[in-house]
């Protein structure tokens, strides 16, 4: 493995735990066939192996039953399945708040050129980095909201959003409001109640907050809405009918599986469940705080937090006079990973008033991280600053 101080997992987490490389590798050795797709032995296996897979993740998110987890390539499929398939009117109201990253912003502004939909932005406090819940109480009253699209967690700063209360509020507007939680960094990690109904698709990605490898992601039907699907082809079953199943997760998974990915996903599951949501959430806040304290004691760095608190352990900060990209440069000469830029969400970066200077640099320690790996950032950090 590279000896690279690895901290950013907010783009990927890495290393995976040994039992997904482990799993993986073993899977697509011993039975690598296409699952769905025939009944011989090894096709049956592989079927059983998505089948365990999706009850497992199920279970992990909160989902009712595997029936409602799709899986899907990337979060970004996900979330576009869960976006456009979403019935919507000329001047219908899509909310989404600025932390948004570009897979919500994208699709909600094809909907905006295609549809005529408005795109409103739920309020935030841009120096606590809070969602103003009374100022967005209002803003439904005064226009109920057709469509809520939200992250669960900022992939730039690490802010968690209170996902239930908005979607609560967005209820309490209009009843038929679809919630479209954007799950990416915070899925399984910081568990939402789903069997509530107030949400109606979770999208999850399997390779950030679920630990596993990159190629596997989906969504939870949370309630009872189905989005219509936007995606169509061979799904190995019903196959005398050109229209897509409309049952299941199958309506929305056409085409083959991966199920390299899947079968390394299943493990991850397995690795959370043993370590422990709290346990593993607990660790990379702990490195961020460490992190939060070194920043704060160089010169010229400027923390993007909410208040006082790191959240869920993605750091954000700019240094004065110094742009993103140099810092991440010296950091990465000096062995260290880190992510400089607007990391596809440019409206959190309007409104931190990074947008025009380059962005920020982000640091998202994981739970292979320890605290060394902080001490070399920061003493790289201070190195560059004052070199
Ligand atoms: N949403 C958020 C909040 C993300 O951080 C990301 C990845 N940076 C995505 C969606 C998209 O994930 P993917 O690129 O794996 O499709």
């Amino acid at each position: 493995m590279s000896d690279a101080i690895y901290l950013d997992n907010a783009a990927t987490t890495f290393p995976k735990p040994e039992a997904v490389y482990a799993a993986a590798d073993a899977f697509y050795r011993d039975a690598g066939a296409n699952p769905g797709r025939g009944q011989n032995p090894l096709a049956q296996r592989a079927a059983r192996m998505v089948d365990d897979v999706r009850a497992g993740v199920a279970a992990w998110l909160g989902a009712s039953g595997p029936e409602h987890v799709v899986f899907s390539p990337s979060a970004t499929i996900a979330l576009n399945q869960a976006i456009l398939g979403t019935p919507v009117r000329p001047g219908d109201a899509v909310y989404v708040s600025p932390f948004e990253h570009n897979s919500v912003l994208r699709p909600v502004e094809h909907l905006r050129q295609t549809r005529g939909v408005d795109v409103e932005v739920l309020p935030v406090d841009p120096i606590r980095l809070e969602v103003q819940l009374d100022r967005v109480e209002r803003q439904f009253q005064a226009r109920p909201p057709t469509v809520l699209g939200v992250a669960q967690v900022s992939n730039v700063c690490g802010v968690r959003l209170p996902v239930e209360e908005l979607a609560r509020l967005a209820r309490a507007a209009n009843p038929d409001v679809v919630v479209i939680v954007d799950g990416a960094q915070g899925a399984g990690l910081y568990p939402l109640r789903l069997e509530s109904g107030l949400i109606d698709y979770l999208v999850f990605s399997g390779h950030k907050s679920m630990h596993g490898p990159i190629g596997v992601a989906g969504f939870v039907l949370a309630s009872d809405r189905r989005p219509a699907p936007i995606l169509f082809g061979g799904t190995g079953t019903e196959s005398e009918n050109v229209g897509m199943p409309t049952l299941g997760p199958t309506a929305y998974e056409p085409g083959s599986l991966n199920v390299w990915a899947l079968a390394g996903l299943g493990a991850a599951v397995g690795w959370l469940r043993e370590t422990g949501r709290e346990r593993v959430a607990r660790s990379t806040q702990r490195l961020a705080e460490q992190l939060s304290e070194g920043l704060r004691s160089l010169p010229g760095v400027r923390l993007h937090a909410p208040g006082n608190s790191v959240g869920t352990g993605i750091i954000a900060f700019s240094c004065d006079g110094v742009p993103p990209q140099a810092v991440e440069a010296g950091l990465g000469a000096a062995g260290i990973a880190v992510r400089a830029g607007l990391h596809c969400a440019p409206w959190c970066h309007r409104m931190l008033g990074t947008l025009e200077c380059g962005g920020t640099v982000r640091v998202s320690p994981g739970y292979f991280n320890n605290s060394a790996h902080i001490d070399a950032l920061t003493a790289a950090l201070r190195a560059i600053l004052t070199s």
